[in-house]
């Protein structure tokens, strides 16, 4: 027990009281950081190392702990910052943030009647709007595009098992013949993972060539499964790509939902970076066909800048995600009547392999509501422009080449030079090191490629100035050795 009886302690060791000053607290470091360029980070390790202390016996207190807080805000991933462009990830502007933290205080659970439940369907229903899928189509919101794609599959496989007569989800796996899963070889790795997880393993996934440009080869896809099928496999789903994380390409959809639906395959779309610029006129007649797919996975937690842990999935057909993720009632919810617990919330099963969850609906709607679907497209508009403004002063500069052209908001791009792969390594270290901007470093066709992948709210043309102006500053140091 902690000792003594400060005004923070009640009944209990935590706090329960003084929600206000414990925020007072941290605002000031908060909003610091939100105002923050990329910079480098100097003395990090060792005030990160500093952290690693053993489990106290006795309670630090509220007061400690928030002054510890305090401290290592400063130390945090920059990702809000003008001049981040590594990975796929934005981080939160205010008003996600803040939902975010009215969820985790007054709605810890989207179960009952509760704004937490309601605005998860509601959240659900404009996530449809926006990919014109049908509302007969069911979806919920998982922890990222991870998950999202194991789920998506899990009904997929029980699609696949439905068709041979066989109940996947009660029988398992084995019950189906030589089950196979068909990509591009752009695919992201969480789909081999999820192929793991649900018992078809990795090896069942067979890929085809693709393009940083185009995307994958449709021929030699449909070839493939053709030949497999010939051979007595079962083709348990195609997973398209819209916006792969390394180029941002996106596949042929169009193409793909025709030569799926002439199979009678399931086409499961990945559009966890790609899919909220589907109003963008640059890539909207591909991204069109999303609204045509068997199930889409797209991450709130990207493009629509929600804080990390929010993917939606949408599955065309109920019946097979109900079927793959059929929960029996459980006895300490009882006295409220539903088959499920999730029956409380909203009359119907919650289509998610999650069982608690946080009310992420809250924090989607949060988005959308304040931004509006205009917001999100001049959003997703700016971060098309800059892609292509670097790609633009790429070849303008003799010393640089374009890797591929920008489909999305990512552009990838060389150094030219003696040494060429090391030298792609050497600039972005470079780059980095010097902290105006924050690039990441890709493989394009096999070799290494700076890449820069707009997503952060705050990156503006500046920023991709900023990204070739640091590269040509850094080039000269590297080339002349
Ligand atoms: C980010 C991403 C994923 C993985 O999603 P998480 O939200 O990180 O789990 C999968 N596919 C693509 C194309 C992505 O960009």
């Amino acid at each position: 027990m902690a000792e003594g009886k400060g005004p923070d302690r009640g009944i209990d060791a935590a706090r329960v009281a003084g929600l206000g000053e414990a925020l007072a607290v941290l605002t000031p470091a908060l909003e610091a950081f939100v105002r923050r360029r990329a910079g480098a980070d100097s003395g990090r390790g060792e005030r990160l190392a500093a952290l690693r202390t053993p489990l106290p016996a006795r309670g630090l207190g509220s007061a400690e702990v928030l002054e510890r807080l305090n401290a290592l805000i400063v130390d945090g991933l920059p990702i809000a910052a003008p001049g981040f462009m590594a990975f796929v990830n934005s981080a939160p502007p205010v008003v996600p943030s803040v939902a975010q933290l009215v969820a985790a205080i007054s709605a810890p659970s989207r179960w009952w009647s509760s704004p937490g439940a309601v605005l998860e369907e509601l959240a659900m229903s404009w996530l449809m709007e926006l990919f014109s899928w049908p509302t007969t189509g069911a979806g919920s919101l998982v922890s990222g595009g991870a998950v999202a794609t194991l789920t998506a599959l899990a009904a997929a496989r029980e699609a696949a098992g439905a068709r041979q007569g066989v109940d996947v989800g009660r029988d398992g796996v084995a019950a189906l013949e030589k089950p196979r899963i068909y990509a591009g070889d752009n695919v992201h790795g969480v789909a081999g993972r999820a192929l793991a997880l649900l018992g078809l393993g990795r090896r069942a996934l067979v890929t085809a060539p693709s393009s940083p440009s185009a995307g994958v080869k449709l021929d030699r896809l449909m070839g493939r499964i053709d030949q497999d099928r010939a051979e007595g496999c079962t083709a348990v789903a195609v997973i398209a790509t819209a916006g792969d994380a390394s180029t941002g390409a996106i596949d042929d959809l169009p193409a793909l939902v025709a030569a799926c639906r002439a199979r009678g395959v399931w086409l499961h779309v990945d559009a966890s970076y790609g899919g909220f610029a589907i109003d963008d006129p640059r890539v909207a007649p591909r991204l069109a066909a999303l609204a045509e797919a068997d199930s889409v996975v797209v991450d709130p937690h990207k493009w629509l800048a929600v804080p990390a842990g929010v993917g939606a999935v949408l599955v065309r057909e109920r019946r097979a995600l109900s079927a793959a993720l059929r929960l029996p009632s459980a006895a300490y919810l009882g006295g409220s009547g539903g088959e499920s617990p999730f029956d409380l919330a909203t009359g119907r099963p919650a289509w998610t392999p999650e069982h608690s969850a946080p009310a992420r609906g809250l924090v989607v709607w949060a988005a959308l509501a304040e931004i509006g679907r205009d917001g999100l497209r001049a959003r997703v508009s700016r971060h098309l422009d800059l892609a292509r403004q670097v790609a633009a002063r790429v070849q303008r500069e003799p010393s640089l080449e374009l890797a591929a052209d920008p489909v999305l908001s990512t552009v990838v791009f060389r150094a030219r030079g003696p040494d060429r792969d090391r030298l792609q390594v050497a600039v972005v270290r470079a780059v980095r090191a010097r902290g105006r901007v924050i690039p990441s470093l890709t493989r394009v066709h096999g070799a290494p490629a700076i890449r820069a992948c707009f997503l952060g709210v705050q990156n503006s043309e500046a920023d991709a100035d900023a990204l070739v102006d640091e590269v040509l500053a850094v080039l000269p140091g590297l080339t002349e050795e």
